[in-house]
């Protein structure tokens, strides 16, 4: 019988082979099969990797970012991939079998949803709004609805309930927390993935994938300074860690 992880104080298996590199991190096996390492990079992509960039520091920032959220959700009742910080660039996750969606909720109109719908960017969305977007990068990760879901047998319609669950709780909890922090969280991005059968949300919550607007200024903190070469892309990231941690502490 394989043993499931279930807890924080676990040994810190072995780092082993690479098995897997994407845009912004790498992950490793270790010697738990229940269990692999990501890695966070300081490569920056955009527009499907069209844009390509450094943002230095940024995988540090990214991952006590990431990792100091999840441990926020996990307080919450919300299970995630998360196990272990293990350096400044490593985190120790449960292996996933990630679910082909990406799932983005938007409480302010940007991005996507500006260029999708011409609803003007900065509106206040009557509430949030969830899409699925199709985890491809050969086909531009695009929308799509629940029936191309069911046909592409990406998740059943209970797993995908339990998704848009888990999502719009993370919106919930996130959003009150950075107004805390004095922080809009326009949209984000969340992926999820299967452990023994059960949903977990993976991946990582960080600048590169959610859109933060300072409240009364408006000035944006996230990967957007990047994408639209706003400048002090680098001073951004380092301005949510600050109060990312000052809020938590
Ligand atoms: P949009 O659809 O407006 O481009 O993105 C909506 C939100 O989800 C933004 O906060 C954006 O950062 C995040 N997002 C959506 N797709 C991706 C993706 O492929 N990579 C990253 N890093 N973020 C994404």
């Amino acid at each position: 019988m394989t043993t499931m992880v279930q807890e924080k104080n676990v040994t810190v298996p072995k780092k082993g082979k690479q098995i897997y590199e994407g845009k912004a991190k790498k992950l490793f096996e270790t010697d738990n099969p229940d269990l692999v390492i990501q890695e966070f990079k300081d490569d920056a992509t955009a527009f499907n990797a069209k844009k390509r960039g450094t943002i230095v520091g940024k995988g540090v920032i990214n991952n006590k970012i990431s990792a100091m959220l999840f441990q926020l959700l996990e307080k919450e009742s919300v299970p995630t991939h998360f196990v272990k910080l293990l350096s400044d660039r490593e985190m120790l996750v449960k292996r996933l079998e990630i679910v082909k969606v990406e799932m983005t909720i938007r409480n302010i109109a940007a991005g996507g949803l500006t260029r999708t719908t011409g609803i003007p960017e900065g509106t206040k969305l009557k509430k949030p709004v969830l899409e699925y977007h199709y985890k491809s990068d050969e086909l531009d990760d695009p929308l799509i609805n629940m029936d191309h879901i069911r046909e592409l047998g990406i998740a059943t319609e209970e797993e995908m309930k339990q998704i848009d669950k888990m999502t719009l709780k993370v919106n919930e909890l996130l959003k009150a927390f950075f107004a805390k922090a004095k922080i809009d969280l326009i949209d984000f991005k969340l992926e999820f993935g299967r452990h023994h059968g059960k949903i977990l949300l993976g991946d990582e919550i960080s600048p590169d994938t959610c859109r933060f607007w300072e409240q009364g200024t408006g000035r944006k903190l996230d990967k957007d300074r990047f994408r639209r070469d706003l400048g002090d892309v680098e001073g951004a990231y380092e301005e949510m860690l600050k109060r990312v941690s000052e809020k938590l502490s």
